[in-house]
């Protein structure tokens, strides 16, 4: 099975132009590839961010196959359609799993505008354990109740895969692909982060928990008791959380650590 998806693009009255909300798009979304990378949630060229362009056409916007998260800029995002094409050409190739996976959600899954999928060691290490994501600590109890699990069934780079992993996610936003990685989706960038920011912490306290000692165990009426109170992950916390990474990637910029985003 190739890496790449074919690179034909459409053309002629087929392709479609970029429009300003497809700019905004762009700079949105190499704005989170930079978040990624300074929190250091990145697999050398592999993984993906994925973001919706907001238009008729079910397009979204993915990382060109080959480079760096802190190589991905607005230009250089490459725009696909929900069948894997670049709408118009000169873009670089995808990676073939990348779309498999994150094209069945953009086209299935309502109101998934973004998809973020990530190999992180603890993740990873987590999404390995039979039991899955422990609920017993401050963020896995924020979790209780709201965790999809997909199995793993190799590379997802059959087509026939995308059905079965939409039914495993049903109505979750926090999804671990099992013995692969984590997996969240939201309305945009910033509740997709922040279901991703919970998973992480939940698997980095985890992974440290269990190598520490025996996990006291919280009760199922606490579980979902926290659960419930975090239920809203509040679009204003939201904002708040995402808003405070976007100065933190704007300080170390001004200081030269990290390149611009667009
Ligand atoms: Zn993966």
């Amino acid at each position: 099975m190739p890496l790449y998806m074919k690179n034909d693009s459409r053309d002629g009255d087929k392709a479609i132009a970029a429009t300003e909300a497809e700019h905004n798009a762009r700079i949105e979304l190499a704005e989170c590839y930079r978040i990624l990378h300074m929190l250091g949630w990145t697999e050398l060229i592999f993984n993906h961010v994925t973001l919706r362009v907001p238009g008729p056409e079910r397009v979204f916007l993915i990382n060109p196959f080959g480079l760096n998260y802190d190589e991905v800029t607005a230009d250089n995002l490459v725009a696909v359609d929900i069948d894997g094409l670049p709408v118009r050409p000169g873009q670089a190739p995808i990676n073939r799993a990348g779309f498999v996976t994150h094209s069945a959600i953009h086209r299935h899954v309502e109101g998934a505008h973004c998809v973020m999928h990530t190999h992180t060691t603890t993740g990873c290490a987590v999404s390995c354990l039979e039991e899955g994501l422990s609920h017993d600590s401050f963020y896995g109890a924020q979790l209780f109740g709201r965790v999809a699990y997909h199995d793993f069934e190799g590379v997802t780079v059959n087509m026939d895969e995308q059905a079965r992993m939409v039914q495993s996610i049903g109505n979750s936003k926090a999804v671990i692909l099992r013995n692969h990685g984590l997996l969240a989706l939201g309305s945009g960038v910033q509740e997709a982060f922040m279901w991703l920011w919970l998973m992480q912490r939940a698997c980095d306290i985890q992974i440290a928990a269990a190598s520490a000692g025996r996990i006291r165990s919280l009760s199922t009426q606490v579980r979902q008791q926290t659960s419930d109170e975090a239920a809203g992950l509040e679009p204003a916390l939201i904002d708040l959380v995402y808003a405070s990474l976007r100065r933190k990637l704007g300080d170390l910029s001004k200081r030269g650590d990290t390149r611009s985003a667009s």
